[in-house]
């Protein structure tokens, strides 16, 4: 983003409008710092900001190019262009009920790095990758995050998307229930060098009966998940479990 320096009054009243703090006033103009700029398009709301003389531009070119980076995963309004999801370009698993994508027998883990007035670098979130694909994680092909890395197997994103800082970045991926402990004691090693904030999600299918084994998993670590359920009901018709091998989910 940047302010037409032609148009902009000085008044100051976008400053506090930016999670960056990428907005300066400069003598009597009202600036962008292009470093701390993560392109998450809040000022440029017209109905938010209400910059009196509609001076914020955005970039020209933006989308394309490796800057975009910072355009997908920090502004809400935009759709990746290769999952063509909205938001952080993945779906998440809020939808496993049609994807499918955690089944019995399985855990989905999703660590949302960064929030709006720190935001996290890719820098950051390679340290994560890398850890974790050290113990042969296999990363979510429908997430952007994937499609930026140079070798999957390594974890490793392309040395250009490496400057790049974001608002936020999900890491995400399928495995068996039994590495729980292993991947949770990687998270916590590799999150003692992070200069940000994540959360972990923890997804898991119930059985038969009710339970859920992976609290007891857990219990055992000293971990006491917060526990969040999200039901859509009628959104998996059919199930997902139907027309997919690895039994049954709930
Ligand atoms: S609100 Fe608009 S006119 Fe006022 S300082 Fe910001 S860019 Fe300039
Ligand atoms: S696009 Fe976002 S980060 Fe960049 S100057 Fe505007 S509010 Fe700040």
């Amino acid at each position: 983003m940047f302010i037409d320096q032609e148009k902009c009054s000085g008044c100051g009243i976008c400053l506090p409008y930016c999670p960056a703090g990428a907005i300066k006033l400069v003598g009597k103009k009202a600036v962008v710092d292009r470093e701390l700029c993560l392109e998450c398009g809040n000022c440029g709301r017209k109905q938010v900001v209400r910059c009196p003389k509609d001076a914020f531009v955005e970039e020209p070119g933006l989308y394309e190019g490796v800057r975009a980076v910072r355009k997908f995963f920090s502004d809400p309004a935009t759709t990746h262009k290769v999952t063509r999801i909205p938001g952080r370009g993945t779906e998440e698993v809020k939808t496993n009920d049609v994807t499918g994508r955690v089944r019995r027998g399985e855990i989905g883990l999703a660590l949302e790095m960064g929030r709006p007035c720190l935001g996290t670098s890719m820098q950051e979130v390679q340290r994560v990758t890398m850890a974790l694909a050290a113990h042969g994680v296999v990363f979510e092909e429908n997430n952007p995050l994937t499609h930026l890395m140079s070798d999957r197997k390594t974890g490793a994103i392309s040395t250009e998307y490496l400057k790049e800082k974001v608002v936020s970045v999900i890491i995400e991926f399928t495995d068996r229930a039994e590495r729980l402990p292993l991947l949770l004691e990687t998270i916590r090693k590799v999150a003692r060098e992070l200069d940000t904030v994540f959360s972990l999600d923890l997804i898991a299918c119930f059985e038969d009966d009710g339970s859920l084994p992976v609290l007891e998993t857990l219990n055992q670590l000293g971990m006491k998940p917060r526990p969040n359920a999200k039901i859509n009901l009628g959104i998996g018709r059919p199930p997902a479990p139907l027309y997919r091998e690895g039994g049954p989910c709930r």
